[in-house]
């Protein structure tokens, strides 16, 4: 539509047409007020019903909530109006008619449950709640984008039809693949290992992973978005710091270009990008500072797995981002290195929300030898990972990165309570569709 211009920038003494969606239609008797929205805002349109036409009075008040209109008419100037401005009608007409009764109401005024939301998901990201939650998405991928170009990152692309998983178990998909079983990637991970090796040696990449997780939690999908980043000649420690700058920038991008959306959701005065360092704690440190709260029933030992509940404890207590490091080596995947003068401890490190994981990393193995015999260990056929320890033989760099869960950063940031508010279409147990 060549001659259409935005709500939000028409201004007095303009002559303009608008198109949108019938947000609202105020009657006062003699006159009336149809509100048209678009992605830039509202603007009310006046009827005068004694001095207009009759026709042009009647296609404007009498369109159902929600149909597409467009307004050819003057702007303006109404300090009584919600933007300042109005539109004087010459012609309205309906583009696209809405059902009377709609599944759910746009307008934010009677409230549906999340089911109902994500079923009509067009209507339901007309709210501007809504829409703020996905235009700070946005925004999050354009600043991790460029976070990533600053640490001179090459972007890449890598399969999500795989033949084998990156760490085998029940979490994978299976598929059929020409008559042969396949599978949906799980995560990046020896893909974008096998391209620190290659000219790239500093590689991110955002895409979908895929995994059957069990259970329907408030903060697992069984497609999220990773945001996995990976680098030649980095060690774990500049992988962290790595994560900590992209994280930031992420919030830094939101704070200075989203102040609209951050407004639609009641942010404004909450929302900051962290500051300072991220506190980075051991393994040890954690478990002791968790123990000492005495909020768990047992005492956490050496080689536990921290529990959501022993997450959320020490969330409580740091009370910022920070990161977990030094894990024991048997609870952290096999192709993480361990300390060079203490193999019972893990290169490997998570980076933590006070209220739950966002990040897991480390320093790889890169050692032909130490990897295959890892695969071994883990019960796995180094035969069918060929195409990928292969690669170590002919010249890999040590190497160390990380993923990070893009709704899950999302989630955190603007505090959801759910991360399917995070993604237009969840993919979890009971839904598939749309
Ligand atoms: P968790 O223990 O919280 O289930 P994980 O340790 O299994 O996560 P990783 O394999 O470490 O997950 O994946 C790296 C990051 O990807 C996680 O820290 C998280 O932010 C994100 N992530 C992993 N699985 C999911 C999922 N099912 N849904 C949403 N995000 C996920
Ligand atoms: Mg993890």
């Amino acid at each position: 539509m060549q001659d259409r211009t935005y709500t939000a920038d028409a201004e007095p003494g303009d002559a303009v047409t608008v198109a949108g969606w019938a947000h609202e239609i105020r009657d006062l008797g003699g006159i009336a007020f149809l509100i048209v929205r678009d992605q830039s805002g509202k603007i009310q349109v006046k009827f005068e019903k004694d001095d207009m036409d009759d026709e042009l009075v009647e296609t404007g008040l009498d369109v159902s909530r929600e149909s597409v209109v467009k307004v050819t008419g003057d702007v303006e100037e109404e300090p009584r109006a919600p933007t300042d401005v109005e539109i004087v009608p010459t012609d309205v007409e309906v583009v696209a008619p809405a059902d009377p009764e709609l599944p759910l109401d746009p307008s934010g005024k009677v409230d549906a449950e999340l089911p109902t939301r994500l079923d009509n998901r067009t209507l339901d990201v007309r709210k501007d709640e809504v829409k703020a939650i996905f235009e700070i998405r946005a925004e999050v991928l354009r600043a991790v984008r460029e976070a990533f170009r600053d640490l001179n990152c090459t972007e890449i692309n890598t399969p999500k039809i795989v033949a084998t998983g990156t760490e085998g178990g029940t979490e994978l998909f299976p598929i059929t693949y020409f008559g042969q079983e396949a599978f949906m990637n799980q995560s990046p991970q020896l893909f974008k290992q096998l391209m620190v090796g290659s000219g790239l040696e500093r590689v991110f990449e955002i895409g979908p992973i895929f995994r059957a997780e069990e259970h329907n939690t408030p903060r697992h999908l069984n497609e999220a978005t990773s945001i996995d980043f990976e680098s030649a000649f980095y060690d774990h420690t500049e992988a962290m710091d790595a994560c900590e700058h992209v994280v930031k920038a992420a919030y830094e991008g939101v704070a200075e270009n989203c102040a609209e959306e951050l407004e639609a959701l009641g942010l404004e005065d909450e929302f900051s990008a962290p500051e300072g360092e991220f506190p980075r704690l051991s393994y040890q440190e954690a478990l002791d500072k968790i123990n000492a709260t005495g909020e768990l029933d047992e005492q956490l030992v050496w080689g536990d797995d921290l529990s959501t509940e022993a997450e959320h404890v020490l969330g409580q207590e740091v009370g910022e981002h920070y990161f977990i490091t030094d894990w024991p080596s048997e609870i952290k995947p096999f192709y993480i290195k361990d300390h060079d003068d203490d193999e019972e401890i893990s290169t490997g490190f998570d980076m933590m929300h006070p209220s739950m994981e966002l990040v897991s990393g480390g320093q790889r193995e890169h050692r032909y030898d130490q990897l295959v015999a890892g695969f071994e260990q883990q019960g796995l056929d180094p035969e069918a990972f060929d195409y990928y320890t292969k690669m170590f033989r002919y010249g890999m760099p040590p190497h160390a990165g990380w993923g990070l869960g893009g709704e899950r950063l999302v989630m955190t940031m603007l505090g959801l309570e759910n991360i399917r508010e995070a993604v237009l279409f969840p993919r979890d147990r009971q839904r598939l569709s749309p």
